[in-house]
């Protein structure tokens, strides 16, 4: 079983929270223990769902998860230079330019190269002084309507920045600065308000430069920041297209039929079910999606919870029929 939430809950990675939230509440209604007495798969599915949310259900969690091996996690909880210096050390000599690599990334092609190229050499290595600070991601969630209008968004944005103490100065040092003990910076939050200009759409990517992490010595990271549009629920963006579910009786995707459906812009239209429809089957209604562009509707079923005794009479017939 995979253990990437995303894949568990079955959301794209570009999902926004709020359809992330919609999932979980399905999923965990479908397989909860009380609907499934004494069923050991259920219960492991349940289990499962029930990790996946706790690991990307809050937008705290989310981050971080999405950010895994990014500077900013590896230096929360303690400083990765602690033994630096201390005499126990790393083995192999390593040195602060390779361990910081590691921890900052940004390393452009010309100073990979020109690393390479000092190794090479066994000169002494000056990496760490053309070092940069590492972009940040994140992803910011707005209603199909403030992405048609445009909106400002409050952003609490967490990075590296140079030590308010030593400005940087005690980077590699292994005494001289309480304040950063030696990294040369620190994590810190503030809240910072995103411009989000009209007409954005879903995946499209703001850059923020220099609001990255910062670095001792080198240039700031850039915050790049996701854009994701809620869709509401029962809909969804497949590659930059908007999908919305129609969900239809039975007999009615067998028989065919009239639906009406509410579009994105809340208005309701009817539309035609062509027999012998199946589950899955697409139509592309143009002019009726997000800001004007088009709606691709799916077929689903719809599967009722309850039915009534002429219901149940009507399925025996049916069953009788071989359907
Ligand atoms: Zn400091």
């Amino acid at each position: 079983m995979s253990d990437n939430p995303y894949v568990v809950l079955g959301v794209p990675k570009d999902a926004t929270n709020a359809e992330i939230k919609r999932v979980y509440r399905k999923l965990a209604r479908q397989y909860h223990p009380d609907r499934n007495p004494g069923d050991a798969a259920a219960e492991e599915k349940f289990k499962s769902i029930q990790a996946a949310y706790d690991s990307i259900g809050t937008v705290e969690g989310r981050k971080e998860y999405d950010n895994q091996g990014r500077a900013q996690d590896m230096f929360r909880g303690g400083n990765p230079f602690s033994n630096f210096g201390t005499g126990g050390g790393f083995p192999g000599g390593v040195d602060i330019g390779d361990i910081f690599s590691q921890f900052m990334g940004g390393r452009n092609q010309q100073q990979r190269n020109e690393f390479e190229a000092s190794r090479a050499r066994k000169e002494p290595n000056r990496s760490a002084e053309t070092e940069n600070g590492s972009d940040i991601e994140s992803g910011l969630d707005i209603t199909l309507d403030d992405a048609k209008n445009g909106t400002d968004v409050k952003f609490t944005h967490r990075r590296l920045k140079k030590c308010k103490k030593c400005d940087g100065r005690a980077f590699g040092t292994t005494k001289g600065c309480s304040e950063c003990k030696g990294l040369g910076v620190s994590t810190r939050e503030s809240v910072i308000t995103v411009k989000v200009p009209p007409g954005a759409i879903h995946g499209q990517q703001l850059r923020l430069n220099k609001m990255g992490n910062e670095h001792p010595h080198g240039k700031p990271g850039d915050l790049i920041i996701n854009i994701r549009l809620d869709a509401e629920d029962g809909r969804r963006w497949e590659n930059g297209r908007l999908i919305q579910e129609v969900p239809i009786n039975y007999t009615t995707l067998l028989l065919g039929g009239n639906v009406q459906i509410k579009t994105p812009s809340n208005k309701r239209i009817q539309i035609e079910i062509p027999a012998r429809s199946k589950i899955g089957d697409r139509r592309r209604l143009n002019g009726q999606g997000h800001d004007g562009g088009p709606l691709d509707i799916e077929f689903t079923i719809i599967e009722p919870d309850k039915l009534n005794k002429k219901q149940i009479i009507a399925l025996e017939k049916l069953k009788e029929l071989g359907l």
